[in-house]
């Protein structure tokens, strides 16, 4: 606001300072002649900065500086202009055109600024296009305008009606066109050329009265003035490049030549622009130099990387092997035609599996676990089943590798024939160790049989010498004091002891014999049992019994002989074989009574646990070394030295007593000691019937 009032202010000063005097003079002698300025872009106007600028200012300006003059401008509208050099209130007016009228008060220069004619601005939508069209319409003109004039005249020779509106200046006229505020506008050629494209607005291409205008002076007065303009106009018009044309370039086109008016830091700045581009091309030539050489190279790379990949692919589609590429969640991903024949699926078909799918149920968490494997250690190798597509199960070797969080290789291989080899081989061999081990036990078996045979036939042979020993002994003696008899007749006592001792000796061989025979029949396996109820307290009374008759037979009177029946047994029923009971306790009893001399000898039956009864015969005879208790039960064998001689017997009591034990599923086992005595335990089975 302020800068606008002090521009008016500044304005009305001039006019007042003009009034007084028409021409000033500088200071130091330069004359200044006051120009009228008006809206006539791009030749002349003020801008926004309120300074007066155009292509006639800056053809003023190189003329100021050649020549002793400076040029002042007073800014208004053409009209005002007009009226102001009329009234000597401005020395010289540009774009003049000639008109006789004005030719009155106006001297012209010679040489025209510009050649220009009217031309009539639409808006891009509007539908005029030629002079006809402007029936009817309302047109905008520049007051006082020399072509708006003509315009007028000329649609009212065609006998087109139209409205026009008259504007203060040209841009006024385009405002009013653009806000279609009026349908066309008319403005001169130098105006609309440079003004239509930041209007928006166009040319109709109706175009009329091209005429010249020129510098135009008071009449009468600055003839000077016009002859200097004459002189560098003149000039300028048969140069190209003279200052007008190119301040015309310039103001008009925004494009500039060569150009003495353009200001030095422009050139400097336009230098290093230029500069900067050539720079900048170096820089691109260079760059596209290395993109082509890294393109060319890249190329080269990638042709090579298409070759590898193609020699990749052909091997894993060659591949034996089913190669196999999956996913985190074990999704096949990628497949070889050898995984789809392994499998029976098509490449296609495995493609919407997972690993899961093929897995047989009953080992899936087993067979899941090698993947599991996998992903935590990277490496995986197993054997293991998988369920072809026609649902047979086979078995296949597969090689994993993690090749990344998301990426799972496996390497596979159909090992079915090689594993039904191995499982028949397995069950071959198990077979051949199956039937090793039979020939083994039957081996073993057979060397036992053999063993026994072997020592069954040692044994009869060592029975048979035994046997015939021991018979033969008793019969030399019967044999020999049978022979001695006759001799004797006439001794009675002789005759007594021989016959005594034949007789002894005949007993003993009755024993031998018995024996022998009790011995085979056991062992022969001949010996039947005779199961009955026994009462035990029955049974240890017989025994008693026959004992007491024994010992009064064998006349050991200082031994005394006693049974202890436990009064638990007192009334138990055993069921048994008495025959052979009573047997065995005969033979051990007797052997008490063989083998003790002074002391006691007890007979006595308890309850072992509910299912024995427990035996004792108990002695304090001559006992038993401890190495011979196990012995003491075979054959023929005696424990004592010349036991015979001493004590007689046949060694065959014990071992008739254990063999009818065995048969009754008793056992037998004793307590010695030597000189103190010996116990023989046995146990009998208290079955019912
Ligand atoms: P024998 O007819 O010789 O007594 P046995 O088979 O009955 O044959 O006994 C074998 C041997 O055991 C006897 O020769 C004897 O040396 C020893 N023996 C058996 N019973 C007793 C016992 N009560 N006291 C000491 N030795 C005994």
């Amino acid at each position: 606001m302020m800068k606008n009032a002090l521009k008016y202010i500044l304005i009305l000063f001039f006019a007042l300072s003009i009034n007084i005097t028409c021409l000033k003079l500088m200071a130091n002698g330069t004359k200044i002649f006051r120009v009228g300025a008006f809206n006539y872009y791009p030749a002349i106007f003020q801008d926004n900065d309120g300074i007066v600028k155009g292509f006639y200012v800056d053809a003023l300006k190189e003329i100021e500086k050649n020549e002793d003059i400076r040029f002042e401008y007073i800014y208004g509208s053409w009209s005002e202009g007009i009226d102001r050099i009329k009234s000597g209130n401005i020395d010289v007016m540009p774009s003049v055109a000639y008109t006789p009228e004005r030719a009155l008060f106006l001297d012209y220069c010679k040489t025209p600024l510009l050649t220009v004619w009217g031309e009539l601005y639409v808006t891009f939508e509007s539908e005029i296009d030629n002079i006809k069209e402007v029936q009817g319409k309302t047109v905008a003109i520049m007051k006082g305008d020399f072509n708006a004039q003509y315009f007028i005249d000329l649609v009212k020779k065609f006998g087109i009606e139209c409205n026009f509106v008259e504007m203060s200046g040209f841009d006024e006229v385009f405002t009013a066109v653009k806000e279609k505020k009026v349908d066309a506008g008319i403005v001169n050629s130098t105006f609309g050329v440079a003004k239509q494209k930041e209007f928006r607005i166009r040319s109709t291409g109706v175009v009329f009265n091209p005429f010249d205008i020129f510098f135009a002076v008071k009449k009468g007065e600055n003839k000077e003035l016009a002859e200097i303009l004459d002189k560098y106009l003149n000039k300028w018009r048969h140069q190209e490049f003279s200052v007008y044309n190119q301040a015309r370039q310039k103001w008009s086109h925004g494009t500039v030549g060569k150009i003495e008016i353009f200001p030095q830091w422009l050139s400097y700045f336009l230098a290093a622009i230029g500069f900067l581009i050539l720079a900048a091309f170096v820089f691109i030539v260079l760059l596209r130099k290395q993109v082509f050489r890294a393109t060319k190279d890249l190329l080269k790379q990638k042709e090579i990387l298409r070759e590898s990949e193609a020699k990749f692919k052909s091997y894993v589609n060659t591949a034996p092997d089913g190669i196999f590429v999956v996913n985190e969640t074990g999704k096949y991903i990628e497949v070889n035609p050898a995984a789809s024949i392994i499998t029976g699926y098509a490449e296609t078909e495995l493609l919407a599996l997972s690993v899961r799918d093929l897995q047989p149920p009953e080992t899936m968490e087993q067979d899941m676990q090698y993947f599991i494997a996998l992903k935590e250690q990277g490496r995986m190798s197993a054997e293991f089943e998988f369920v072809h597509k026609n649902n047979s199960k086979r078995w296949w070797s597969v090689e994993g590798i993690k090749l990344s969080e998301f990426r799972y290789l496996g390497f596979a291989k159909d090992i079915t024939e090689r594993k039904q080899a191995e499982f028949l081989l397995k069950e071959q061999n198990a077979q051949i160790a199956s039937q090793n081990e039979r020939y083994k036990q039957l081996n073993s078996e057979l060397q036992k049989s053999k063993e026994k045979a072997e020592e069954s036939d040692r044994l009869k042979t060592a029975f048979l010498q035994n046997m015939s020993h021991e018979i033969r002994t008793p019969l030399n003696a019967i044999m020999g004091f049978a022979e001695l008899l006759p001799r004797c007749y006439d001794n009675k006592e002789k005759l007594e002891k021989f016959s005594r001792i034949i007789n002894e000796r005949g007993t003993d061989l009755i024993e031998i014999i018995n024996g022998i025979l009790d011995i085979s029949k056991i062992e022969s396996g001949q010996l039947t049992l005779n199961l009955e109820e026994i009462r035990i307290e029955k049974l240890l009374h017989e025994i008693d019994t026959f004992f007491g008759e024994f010992q009064k037979k064998i006349r050991k009177h200082n031994l005394a002989f006693n049974i202890v029946l436990d009064s638990k047994v007192a009334n138990t029923i055993a069921y048994s074989d008495p025959v052979k009971l009573k047997q065995i306790l005969i033979n051990l009893i007797g052997n008490a009574f063989k083998y003790t001399q002074t002391g006691n000898i007890e007979v006595g039956c308890s309850l072992k646990n509910e299912n024995d009864l427990l035996f004792y015969v108990k002695d304090t005879g001559i006992g038993i070394p401890a190495n011979r208790h196990t012995e003491i039960f075979e054959r023929f064998i005696q424990a004592h030295q010349n036991s015979n001689q001493l004590y007689g017997g046949n060694g065959l009591g014990l071992s008739i007593v254990k063999g009818l034990l065995d048969l009754l599923e008793g056992k037998i086992w004793l307590e010695s000691e030597v000189g103190k005595g010996s116990t023989f335990f046995f146990t009998l089975p208290l079955k019912t019937k």
